[in-house]
């Protein structure tokens, strides 16, 4: 039997033990400096100290969610897989849709192909969002989100009577405690040997709302070091790393979000709206749980085909203060490693500090309960990519989408024959 498995052109060693990555939503490394610091975070301070490895990693733009959790899972950037945002306009129907179907996946997963090939898998999600796309092609698996663990069954997730398996609540989709489910169902599927290769991938809830080094941080990361150390105690190999980084956007002074509305600008520069032949500007942070950051990020695409438009749009955007870059598509495609045909004819790129939002009337910011912070540009680029053994890197530019293969080729350890189980309780 082989025992390495090809996807997408790397190659990949089956799991010698239990190997578990981690998507920690907007992880920016900070979070895990000050929890270190604050000594919140004996586990990681460990891993960091010699006993692990961490290295400092990119992920893909737009830096948002679905893409970077697709390039993880894949290996790959956006360019192979297709998942450019989280939302698109689909220029076949003119519909502006969400991109969870799979059928806007252009790249098998590694966990499809691994499950195909035998290996027991499982995938956890805190968002049911992302369910879909991330057990897309897995055989005989389990997949299911936090969110929608009372709905978890047999046939569709490959898990049943989740709640009273995993001993927890179901929790609310704003919380930290549906990340801390994630974490927990990990352990225990461990723990039950229901799982070879784990991918578990938790919510931006709290990086959303409080900067490193926050008590409300620190606690959600001291969360997070004791089920690090749970799964390192059960002979786990686990890498973490995250899919985007996390910024304060709004002004220090105000604490009011900073904010350019591209579609009001666009239409203004351009002397018509989008209903009179203008520009239509695309969010691709939008998605159905915009609550906590007002879908407003630091990445948006515009659809604009007369030539003479887009040059003068192009050229008044870059002029606006907090704007970094403009790009025309096939330069946005190529220096992002986008799909060319999955993005607009301009693609715009806040400064760290400010936002691309639509039209002002369009974003419902009532439910911006501490001042913005969000994602989505290149400042948000730089993750964590932490593992629990000393390891090396294979190659300079390691990105986020490299950690399946840090955590099963470059760690040598002696395979496990069988794990004792052992009993977690989670604080
Ligand atoms: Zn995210």
């Amino acid at each position: 039997m082989s025992t390495t498995i090809s996807v997408n052109g790397r190659d990949y060693r089956k799991p010698q033990r239990p190997t578990v990555v981690i998507c920690m939503d907007g992880c920016e490394p900070a979070y895990l400096q000050a929890a270190v610091a604050a000594g919140v975070a004996p586990h990681i301070a460990a891993l960091l100290a010699g006993q692990g490895s961490y290295f400092r990693a990119e992920g893909v733009m737009p830096s948002f969610t679905n893409p970077n959790n697709l390039s993880i899972v894949t290996g790959t950037p956006p360019a192979v897989h297709g998942i450019c945002g989280n939302f698109l306009y689909d220029q076949a129907t003119g519909q502006e849709v969400l991109m969870n179907d799979p059928k806007w996946l252009r790249a098998p997963s590694l966990l499809a192909a691994f499950s195909q090939a035998g290996t027991k898998v499982a995938i956890v999600t805190s968002k049911d969002k992302l369910r879909r796309l991330l057990g897309h092609g897995v055989k005989n698996g389990i997949c299911f989100s936090a969110e929608h663990a009372d709905k978890a069954n047999l046939a569709e997730h490959g898990i049943e009577n989740a709640l009273e398996f995993f001993g927890m609540p179901l929790a609310n989709v704003y919380s930290a405690e549906l990340s801390e489910f994630v974490f927990a169902a990990g352990v225990k599927l461990v723990e039950a040997k229901r799982a070879e290769l784990l991918y578990l991938s938790t919510t931006d809830y709290v990086q959303h709302k409080h900067a490193p080094g926050t008590p409300e941080a620190n606690s959600f990361y001291a969360m997070l070091d004791r089920y690090l150390a749970a799964l390192d105690k059960l002979g786990c190999i686990v890498a973490l790393t995250a899919d985007h980084g996390m910024n304060a956007k709004h002004d220090p002074l105000t604490g009011q979000p900073q904010v350019i509305y591209l579609q009001d600008l666009a239409d203004e520069l351009l002397g018509r709206t989008l209903e009179a032949g203008g520009a239509r500007v695309i969010l691709p942070i939008t998605d159905p749980y915009v609550v906590h950051h007002g879908a407003l990020g630091s990445f948006a695409t515009i659809y604009v085909s007369d030539a003479k438009d887009r040059e003068r749009l192009s050229r008044g955007i870059a002029a606006t203060p907090g704007v970094m870059e403009v790009l025309g598509r096939s330069e946005a495609a190529e220096r992002f490693e986008l799909a060319a045909d999955r993005i607009g004819d301009l693609v715009v790129v806040s400064e760290q500090s400010w936002t691309l939002g639509t039209s002002e009337h369009r974003h419902d910011l009532s439910g911006l309960t501490v001042p913005l912070r969000s994602h989505g540009g290149t400042t948000e680029l730089g993750v964590p990519l932490l593992i629990n053994k000393v390891c090396k890197a294979p190659h300079l530019r390691l990105r986020n989408f490299d950690a399946f293969f840090m955590a099963l080729n470059q760690v040598d350890v002696a395979p496990t024959a069988s794990i004792t189980a052992k009993t977690v309780t989670h604080a």
